[in-house]
């Protein structure tokens, strides 16, 4: 049986012989950490999040509640406030989940020190208030951006790392933080996630991704043009060495991304120390093969032209997914169709994202 024995408070045994845990979730309000929410509180953990809402509606919350059947425990904090998140930390946890973070890339070109004082510094927050309150599973949030572009897909974990900017520094070097402290001492349980490109939304279309301003991501761009938000959308490139020019990508179901989450703290109940893994499909879709499949999930024509290639992209970028079928018994289920339809699904529901309705 697992044992998250390793937080202030023992799990309790359900009448089905399951355990539940207590879950920390920072950044829980956004895209990738709603969506596990929902799935934390499926599989019948007790879940607490903590957001500053940066980068999140406070409309999702009750909307996970409902998609959850349970209202999750919310507290505003930013992770950089050491006595609010040592305070929640204090309320006794068995593991960690980390997303929250800043994502994009751009930005991270022009604000470097607020990139690696929110994701480095942050971090540090949290893993110096883990230990002193004696936590030690963390899943943490990296991204395939830290494989560069050099590199020729699949990629596997073992590639050598090669970040291109901030951003992907920043996912780096907590990484490197990672590795360094499950060596120092042993007793820690860590897992980081490192994701393709994650779309899509719940089936529900209740919950999904809500960036704000003018989408950095090819997904939402696509439905904000779908909706009418956009005229058209900019083919970054068409004269990459791919089959048909433009670039190829691993995308993946934000659902099955969520549930690798779960998948990686069940492994964690079985191994300490520190390992990395891939969380893509293992198979790569062309930005003209994504129009297509979106076109045909929600029968609506995408306005697009082909515009030059966007600094700093790849040709093609896929995972090896070996690691994560063999360790954590993980495989994402959900296609390029279901990804297109729950996405559009979203976007149609809430044609302007969180922001339509009033604030929980
Ligand atoms: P998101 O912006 O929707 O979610 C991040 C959440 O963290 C937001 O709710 C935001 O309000 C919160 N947050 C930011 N700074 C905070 C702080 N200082 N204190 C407390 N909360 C704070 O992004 P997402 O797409 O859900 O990504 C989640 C994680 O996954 C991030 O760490 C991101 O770098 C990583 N990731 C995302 C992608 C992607 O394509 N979406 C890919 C790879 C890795
Ligand atoms: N892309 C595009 N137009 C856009 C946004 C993205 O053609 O408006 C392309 C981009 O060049 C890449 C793919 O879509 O080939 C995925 O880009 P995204 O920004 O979604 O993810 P990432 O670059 O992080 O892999």
């Amino acid at each position: 049986m697992p044992n998250f024995g390793l937080g202030v408070f023992a799990p309790e045994p359900q009448s089905d012989g399951s355990l539940i845990i207590r879950i920390l979730v920072t950044g829980g309000a956004g895209y990738i950490g709603s969506h596990t929410v929902v799935e934390l509180l499926a599989a019948g953990h007790e879940v607490s999040i903590v957001d500053s809402l940066v980068n999140a509606h406070p409309a999702v919350l009750p909307r996970l509640a409902r998609l959850g059947g349970r209202d999750p425990d919310f507290r505003q904090v930013d992770i950089r406030d050491r006595g609010a998140l040592g305070s929640v930390l204090e309320d006794g946890f068995d593991a960690v989940i980390h997303f929250a973070g800043r994502k994009a890339v751009g930005e991270s070109v022009s604000d470097p020190l607020g990139y690696w004082d929110t994701n480095v510094a942050g971090t540090l927050v949290l893993l110096e208030e883990m230990r002193r309150t004696g936590v030690r599973t963390l899943v943490f949030s990296s991204s395939a951006t830290v494989y560069g572009n050099t590199a020729v897909a699949p990629f596997d974990e073992t590639l050598p790392t090669a970040p291109i900017n901030p951003y992907g520094e920043t996912k780096l070097a907590v990484e490197r933080i990672l590795e360094a402290l499950a060596v120092a001492e042993p007793e820690w349980r860590i897992s980081s996630l490192r994701y393709f490109n994650p779309v899509g939304a719940h089936p529900s279309g209740t919950i999904g991704e809500d960036p704000n301003g003018i989408p950095d991501n090819l997904m939402p761009y696509i439905t904000q043009v779908a909706v009418g938000r956009r005229e058209r959308l900019s083919v970054f490139g068409d004269d990459y060495e791919t089959p048909d020019g433009t670039g190829v990508r691993d995308y993946i179901h934000v659902v099955d991304l969520a549930l690798g989450h779960v998948a990686a703290l069940d492994y964690l109940a079985r191994n300490t120390g520190y390992r990395v893994h891939n969380l893509g499909t293992g198979r790569g879709y062309s930005v003209l093969e994504v129009i297509t499949a979106f076109e045909q999930a929600s029968g609506r024509k995408i306005a697009y032209e082909v515009a030059g290639r966007r600094e700093g992209d790849a040709a093609a970028a896929w995972a090896d997914t070996r690691r994560a079928g063999e360790e954590l018994a993980w495989r994402a289920q959900r296609d390029i169709d279901a990804m297109c339809r729950d996405a559009w699904n979203w976007q149609r529901q809430n044609p302007n994202g969180y922001g339509n309705e009033p604030t929980a």
